[in-house]
């Protein structure tokens, strides 16, 4: 690991709907791009100017890293950061650079993570740390359907006391939605999805 950067040994990883998205095309990467990006593991080595981590400590990855200086950060922290938004568009880590390669040359980040991978070198940003005790598949999960589903509903549309939250689709996005609104007081959730399974999983 560079400057800012931390190694991470990955224990799991998801398969997310993003990461089929640039297999298809539908979104449109620099190729050849290293894939996955909600994932979890230990950091097993740091590099310099990281002092708030230590080895063991297991941390989520997270698709934007956040600069903390850009107009973006400085603001409420809702708005993405310019210049990790750059970094993600361009394949690289917040740094700019990329610490990936094969023989003919190199090889993308995917969204600062590229956790398809037994370990990944990322930017200090890019991760968050848990406690030890969280197991590292529901960890892993924090860092994409967990955020992107819960996150909308608390930050979105936060439902008040007496609200029903309609959650169309009840995938791993949806089924956080479903979730998170009904951790909240007074908050009934009603789920469709065409999937008998799924919708039988969420009841
Ligand atoms: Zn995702
Ligand atoms: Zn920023």
């Amino acid at each position: 690991p560079g400057r800012d950067e931390i190694l991470v040994c990955i224990e799991a990883a998801g398969l997310c709907h993003s990461d089929l998205s640039v297999i298809n095309g539908d979104r449109p990467r620099p190729v050849p791009m290293l894939l996955g990006h909600e994932a979890a593991g230990r950091v097993m080595e740091l590099g310099a100017g990281v002092d708030d981590l230590a080895v063991g400590d297991r941390v989520v990855l997270t698709f934007l890293p956040r600069c903390g200086d850009c107009a973006g950060c400085v603001s409420n922290g809702r708005t993405p950061c310019a210049k990790g938004s750059a970094a993600n568009n361009a394949g690289t880590l917040l740094s700019g650079e990329r610490r990936l390669s094969r023989e003919s040359g190199a090889v993308h980040h995917h969204l600062g993570a590229s956790a398809f991978a037994t370990a990944a070198v990322v930017d200090r940003r890019s991760v968050v740390r848990v406690d030890s005790d969280v197991p590292a598949d529901i960890a892993a999960l924090l860092g994409c359907a967990i955020l992107t589903g819960g996150g909308a509903v608390l930050n979105v549309a936060p439902p008040a006391p007496g609200s029903r939250v309609f959650v169309v689709g009840l995938g791993g996005v949806g089924m956080a939605a479903l979730l998170v609104a009904l951790a909240l007081p007074d908050v009934s959730v009603t789920g469709v999805d065409p999937d008998d399974r799924k919708r039988e999983t969420a009841r």
